[in-house]
């Protein structure tokens, strides 16, 4: 099946231009899928040994672009959870050859993997445009990309991540040490899958934990495959697990053992309060959640409107619009409302879908609950009486395919303008000034995410002071690095990932205390 859907797509990957968004990127660089990419990595990955689940439970996993089967993998559940769990606790006892390893070496470990993923980078992308229907360019650019900076920003964190030297008072010292919090539970989604892996792996390998990786049920074929990389550059068996599995069984098995010291989570808001409930109720383990958003995107009428135009249409349809920090409430000021609609709608317009190995289109979403769930919510905003401008229909009779929506007219108690479609539906709202625009845009229970395109820079500071969200672009939308701290405000999650702030939330801080004996004393 892999083959044949390749066979028909690649030999005209290397011919046609890559309508990638991020223009950073060349067409030229990105080689053609690998035409024959075998899936041998279908099992766990417990203690550096792939193996069958205890239940020798398998699940299928879908190729969202034709909704057939790619193949079966093995499902974790408690039981897997519990060996995957010791093993990760064996490898993180003292004494053991991880926690006796020196820090730089840890470095050296992980742009080993950083190396061999670059080695496997087309087969990656493939296997990623396979199991999630993301474009292959955007996989083997964007995401690869991310992947592989992620790793080597946290590789050279390993051996500089140091505590201080604190001043107290009496004839002590006292110092701190950065210490790793332990077995961490690791549980990611499937609309970035290799991203999410590298953001929550990169910055708990370098402080020296350990971890149990969950990976979503719809794109576990990645991961697998890098879990034979882990292998290959040398990390002491149990440092990583990899568990392919649900979320109610594996996931929830997690989230309340009693010997994880930590979950570090990414998906909805709803899975995300389960999973801390589970830590309250079990171990009161640590827990750092990156959730969901209702981004505002704020176009004030003396910005340029060509740039605002295709960055509001970037900031939405990026990755079909999966993504936890899309801008999904576009505020556009009134007197240049009626200009930037038209100019959206034509824009959404020139977008293709089709085969995502084929440069030039869009894909579709991940699966077909997503699929519903979208359709669902696209007729709520007819119903609730926004204007449908385009789309709004499944745009292929197999996959899941959406039409780039656009409503226009929305209002703020709209469904559509509240809940997280988390798919290529655009909404454009209309205000009139700074202060209720303000007011608008932190009217949510989320607060990951905002941005605001202005010519004034005073107008924009004083925006960007007053918006409750955890990132703020100005003049741009989804710009997103390893050394910049990502994460949310309110119910969009606790804690933050990337940059030195991701190490804080795998470290545990240590106060050490000792008397200094004095001469006359
Ligand atoms: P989700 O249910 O939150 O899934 C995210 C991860 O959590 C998956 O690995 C999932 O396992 C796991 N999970 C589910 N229930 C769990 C539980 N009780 N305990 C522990 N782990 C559990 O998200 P989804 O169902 O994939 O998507 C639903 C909505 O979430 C989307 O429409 C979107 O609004 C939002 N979402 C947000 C992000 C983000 O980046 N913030 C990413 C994806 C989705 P399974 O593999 O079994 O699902
Ligand atoms: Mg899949």
């Amino acid at each position: 099946m892999l083959r044949a859907v390749l066979g028909r797509v690649c030999s005209r990957v290397t011919q046609v231009p890559v309508a990638v968004q991020v223009a950073r990127f060349s067409a030229a660089a990105i080689p053609a899928p690998n035409p024959k990419p075998d899936v041998p990595y279908t099992q766990l990955f417990i203690n550096n040994e792939f193996q069958d689940a205890v239940s020798k439970k398998t699940f299928p996993t879908i190729n969202p672009s034709t909704g057939e089967v790619i193949c079966h993998v093995a499902e974790a559940d408690k039981a897997d959870v519990d060996k995957a769990v010791r093993a990760a606790r064996e490898a993180f006892n003292l004494g053991s050859p991880w926690r006796r390893m020196d820090a730089s070496q840890r470095g050296v470990l992980i742009n080993r993997l950083a190396d061999l993923i670059e080695r496997d980078r087309t087969i990656l992308a493939t296997l990623e445009t396979l199991d999630n229907g993301k474009p292959y360019a955007m996989a083997y650019t964007v995401d690869l990309d991310i992947v592989l900076k992620c790793l080597r920003y946290y590789a050279g964190w390993a051996d500089k991540w140091h505590g201080k030297t604190i001043p107290i008072d009496g004839d002590y010292f006292a110092y701190t040490r950065h210490e790793p919090v332990g077995v961490c539970a690791q549980i990611i989604p499937w609309n970035f899958p290799l991203v999410m892996l590298a953001w929550k792996f990169g910055p708990a390998l370098a402080t020296g934990n350990v971890i149990v990786m969950k990976v979503a049920e719809q794109t576990p074929l990645t991961a697998l495959h890098l879990a034979s990389l882990v292998k290959e550059a040398g990390f002491p068996p149990g440092v990583i697990n990899i568990l392919p599995g649900m979320g109610h069984t594996a996931g929830a098995a997690l989230s309340s053992h009693m010997d994880v010291d930590k979950v570090a989570f990414t998906g909805s808001t709803e899975v995300g309060r389960l999973i801390q409930q589970a830590a309250g109720k079990s171990n009161l383990k640590k827990v750092t959640l990156e959730l969901g958003g209702k981004s505002p995107n704020i176009i004030f009428s003396d910005s340029d409107l060509d740039w605002a135009v295709e960055q509001a249409h970037f900031a939405l349809f990026f990755n079909q619009g999966q993504a936890c920090a899309s801008g999904t409430r576009t505020f556009v000021q009134e007197d240049i409302y009626n200009e930037f609609v038209e100019r959206s709608v034509h824009r959404a317009k020139k977008r293709i879908i089709g085969n995502p190995f084929d440069l030039k289109t869009d894909p579709s979403t991940v699966d077909e609950e997503q699929f519903k769930k979208i359709l669902g919510y696209i007729k709520t905003g007819k119903q609730e009486g926004a204007k449908l401008l385009c789309g709004g229909n499944p745009a292929a009779d197999r996959g899941y395919f959406i039409q780039p929506t656009v409503f226009g007219d929305v209002s703020d108690n709209m469904t559509i303008a509240r809940e997280e479609i988390f798919g290529p539906v655009m909404q454009i709202l209309k205000f009139k000034t700074l202060e209720d625009v303000i007011e608008r845009a932190n009217n949510t229970m989320y607060g990951l995410a905002a941005a605001v395109f202005t010519n004034d820079i005073d107008k924009a500071n004083y925006v960007s002071q007053s918006l409750r969200a955890g990132t703020v672009w100005i003049n741009c939308y989804n710009v997103i690095g390893p050394q910049a701290p990502f994460g949310g405000y309110k119910a969009s999650g606790i804690g933050r990932e990337l940059g030195e702030y991701g190490l804080e939330a795998y470290t545990e801080v240590k106060n050490v205390t000792i008397k200094i004996p004095q001469k006359n004393s």
